[in-house]
């Protein structure tokens, strides 16, 4: 009888009924190879208007509060704070979105290579329909990218991009940054209202009073709406991360094939090895391993 797991694969052959005749050969490596960019027009606009959307936030802050403020100290340390998470969060978005998810060689299910696996009888390994890969163990196709993704956890609009093994800690970045400056944008919204309450309007802000009260309930609605989506995004993440679970293979309800690690381990295998300050940052690349051709037998 069949596990659920098995059901849920594309195709699921023994090594001798493999046809790797009927895959065309891989296409040859071009220049386009060497970044990773989707091209999808869903996907680009989404991307595009979440990069307006943070620098709507930093024209309000900088423009409407910080600037006309009569606080240097208080309008420096904010300035300085904001504008640093917000550099932070569009950098993780940009290393998200043109990092390689973990994409598996597409058409590799080429007789030389399935014989390098050297297969015993009775192995199993299994073969992508829509893209022609021998797809390593956790690996699904998504149907954006064309293209089977290592250990993919879903496709995000947002940042045009599978989360998958290689991009998952800049998207968990991404969503930690984004919450960050939309809570500290309704903190100073906050404290601007108070404080301008007591005072004349006019001297509190260079643009006239609707439109400054227009420009912060904007900021507003945009902060609490990005804070909550972020947050609960963040949340998912490091859970799914701890308990060594994709997206996926929570929908799917998958069955565990994998060895189960501590969370301490899962969190230095998607962040890097040793903990240190480098998990923070989206410019540091974590070591992934190498792979090798195990990841592909069952
Ligand atoms: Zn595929
Ligand atoms: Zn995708």
């Amino acid at each position: 009888m069949k596990s659920p797991a098995h059901r849920t694969r594309d195709i699921e052959r023994q090594a001798g009924y493999l046809k790797p005749e009927h895959c065309a050969p891989p296409p040859p490596r071009t220049s386009s190879d060497t970044m990773w960019f989707i091209r999808d027009g869903c996907g680009i606009v989404c991307g595009i208007i979440t990069w307006l959307l943070v620098f709507y936030a930093e024209f309000v802050v900088v423009f409407v509060m910080l600037l006309p403020a009569k606080n240097v100290v208080y309008s420096l340390f904010n300035g300085v704070l904001f504008n640093g998470l917000a550099f932070l969060a569009l950098a993780s978005h940009a290393r998200a979105m043109c990092t390689d998810p973990g994409a598996v060689p597409k058409g590799n299910a080429t007789k030389e290579f399935i014989e390098s696996l050297q297969l015993k009888p009775g192995q199993v390994v299994y073969k992508c329909p829509k893209c022609c890969s021998i797809k390593p163990d956790r690996a699904h196709h998504c149907s954006v990218c064309k293209r089977c993704i290592k250990k993919m956890d879903h496709h995000c609009p947002w940042v045009n991009n599978c989360v998958g093994e290689n991009n998952q800690k800049y998207f968990v970045l991404f969503t930690m940054y984004i919450a960050l400056i939309s809570f500290h944008a309704l903190v100073m919204v906050a404290f601007h209202f108070l404080l301008c309450f007591e005072e004349d309007w006019t001297k509190c802000s260079n643009f006239s009073p609707p439109a400054t009260v227009i420009l912060l309930i904007l900021l507003c609605f945009e902060g609490l709406l990005f804070l909550i989506f972020t947050a609960v995004m963040f949340g998912t993440q490091v859970h799914s991360i701890c308990t060594d679970e994709t997206g996926i293979e929570q929908l799917k309800k998958e069955e565990r094939r994998w060895a189960k690690k501590s969370k301490w381990m899962n969190m230095k295998v998607v962040f890097g090895h040793p903990f240190s300050v480098a998990w923070l940052s989206p410019f540091a690349t974590p070591d992934h391993g190498k792979a090798d051709v195990y990841q592909y037998i069952v």
